[in-house]
Formats: structure tokens, C-alpha cells, sequence
């Protein structure tokens, strides 16, 4: 399970607190410094954790003087606040046109999670607002996106617009949105090429479609697994995309963390879903404060 070491590094650093009627500043320290590698441990960024614990030893100085709670339920109440802020403290929707179709751009490395992503959230819109989306297959590189996208599509009953390989991905998302004017779709997915790193000739594609496209969204879609990682490849793509929010994915695998609780506070985009499964229903909302508890256990 995600974060079950976080977790348990967490309570323990806490628990020495639980029998203290009063918090002297040795045990603070001691705390606070436990606290500080259980979140480096589990992969948040170095930077974010320094801002972290100031903050909380901060406000946790004047914990003696709160009424009703304990030291330790202070701090834990504390940390989970801030826990909830760092990773952006309200849910996030996604982005909507006034006029259809609402466009959305996937960006992300290869085997990040795009192409399911694609389907859980056309699906997800398809069944919560009777939306009815079209799927741009523009990942040429990998042969099998493509067939993957159309099975996806033809699964869930929902259209995918395809030229196969032999076409130029700019050429493909033109023809897609307007084969999507055409048929009034109200979403639009356009699902892109990844590479197993971020190179110059993909960014350039990227940015291409994006100024073909006009996205009102583009989602950044991150494996969480990836640890430290995922926070340069966020920023790769950030710098160059403008991304407007993030979809962490393999939540359900074993990641210590990191990524879900560094990408927000590093680039300052929203995490708007979680994927927590192979399945296409395994996609959720991003809710800051569900998550922070989730950790806390
Ligand atoms: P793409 O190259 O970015 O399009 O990645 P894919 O969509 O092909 O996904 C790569 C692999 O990750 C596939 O085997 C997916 O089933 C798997 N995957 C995607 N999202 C999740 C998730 O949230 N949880 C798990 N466990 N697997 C996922």
C-alpha cells in the first residue's frame, strides 16, 4: 500500500509525545526531527520538507497553550494541516470551456499512465454528465497506444479518431478536432507520445499541439512510483507546457509518497486526479485533506 511507510514513521515520531502533559523544546526537536526523515525517507522533495517543518515547529511552539487536546493531538492536528496545505488544500476540478468541446491534452512519460488515463476520464465524464467525448489518438511512436486507445474506446463506447502511424501528430489533432467540430463532441482528448525521458523533439511536438489545440486543460500525468523523480519530470514538462494540473497515477502500488506530497508545493500545480488502478474505474478526485489523513493513518 502507498505511503504505509510514511505512515508508520509518522505515528511513531508522534507516539513519543502521547504520554506528555507538557511538550518541552528538547522533545520537540526530538519530534520534529523524526518527523523530517520520515518525510525524506519517503521521497519528498528536500526543499519542501524544510519548509514543512519550519512551519509546523513553528506553530506547534505554541501548542502548550491550546485547550482540549493533548501535545500529541496537537502536533498530529497540526501536521495534518499542513500536510493538507502543501498538497493544495482544496479538491481542484478540471477545467471547462464555455463553448464545446472542452479540449483536454494528456503530457507525461512513457508508461506514466496516459492512454488509461484517457479512458478512466472520458468514461468518468461519460457516466457522471452523460458527456460524449472524442479520443485523439496522437501517440505515433508506440504502435500499440494506438490499438490500446481503440479498445479502450470501443469497450466503453466512445469514439477514437486514429490515422494510424504514417501521419504527423500535428496533422492528427487538426483532423481529430475537427472531426470533433463535426460531431459536436463536448470533450476532447488528445492523447500524446512519451518518451522514457523528456527530450528536445518531444517537447517540441508537445508544444506544437498545444498551440494547435488551444487546450483548456492540459494534464500532466505523473507515476507516483517514481519517487524523486517525478518531481523533475514535472517540472521538465512544466517549463516547457504550462501544465494546468497533474494526475498522479499507481497510487495503489507501494510508493513511499513523495511525489503526491513535493509536486504540488514544487510546481504549484493542482493534483487533480489519482489513479489507483489498472481498472477503468480506478480514478479518483484529488481531495488535499482525505489524502493528508490517509497518511496519517
Ligand atoms: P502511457 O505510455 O503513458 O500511455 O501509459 P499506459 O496508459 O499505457 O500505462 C502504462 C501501464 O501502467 C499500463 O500497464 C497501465 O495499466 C498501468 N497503469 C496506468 N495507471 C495505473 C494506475 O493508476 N494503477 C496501476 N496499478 N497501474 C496503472
Amino acid at each position: 500500500m502507498a505511503f504505509e511507510g510514511l505512515t508508520e514513521r509518522l505515528q511513531k515520531a508522534i507516539s513519543g509525545l502521547r504520554r506528555k502533559g507538557k511538550v518541552t523544546d528538547a522533545d520537540l526537536r526530538e519530534t520534529m526531527r523524526e518527523i523530517r526523515l520520515a518525510l525524506l525517507e519517503a521521497d519528498v522533495n528536500f526543499e519542501v520538507v524544510k519548509t514543512f517543518i519550519k512551519t509546523v515547529r513553528d506553530r506547534a511552539a505554541g501548542t502548550n497553550v491550546l485547550e482540549g487536546l493533548n501535545p500529541a493531538q496537537q502536533i498530529v492536528k497540526i501536521v495534518d494541516e499542513e500536510l493538507t496545505k502543501m498538497m493544495g488544500e482544496e479538491a481542484v476540478p478540471l477545467n471547462k470551456s464555455p463553448k464545446v468541446p472542452t479540449v483536454i491534452m494528456m503530457a507525461g512519460l512513457q508508461g506514466a499512465g496516459k492512454t488509461t488515463t484517457v479512458g478512466k476520464l472520458a468514461l468518468k465524464l461519460k457516466n457522471e454528465q452523460k458527456a460524449r467525448p472524442l479520443l485523439i489518438a496522437a501517440d505515433i511512436y508506440r504502435p500499440a497506444a494506438i490499438d490500446q486507445l481503440e479498445k479502450l474506446g470501443h469497450d466503453m463506447e466512445i469514439p477514437v479518431f486514429s490515422m494510424g502511424t504514417g501521419v504527423n501528430p500535428r496533422d492528427i489533432v487538426k483532423q481529430g478536432l475537427a472531426q470533433a467540430a463535426e460531431n459536436k463532441n463536448d470533450y476532447v482528448f488528445i492523447d500524446t507520445a512519451g518518451r522514457l525521458q523528456i527530450d528536445e523533439l518531444l517537447m517540441d511536438e508537445l508544444a506544437d499541439i498545444k498551440t494547435i489545440a488551444q487546450p483548456d486543460e492540459i494534464l500532466l500525468v505523473i507515476d507516483a512510483m517514481t519517487g524523486q523523480n517525478a518531481v523533475q519530470t514535472a517540472e521538465g514538462f512544466d517549463q516547457r507546457l504550462d501544465v494546468t494540473g497533474v494526475v498522479l497515477t499507481k497510487l495503489d502500488g507501494d510508493t513511499r509518497g513523495g511525489a503526491a506530497l513535493s509536486i504540488r508545493a514544487v510546481t504549484g500545480k493542482p493534483i487533480k486526479f489519482v489513479g489507483q488502478g489498472e481498472k477503468m474505474t480506478d480514478l479518483d478526485v484529488f481531495y488535499p485533506d482525505r489524502m493528508s489523513s490517509r497518511i496519517l493513518g
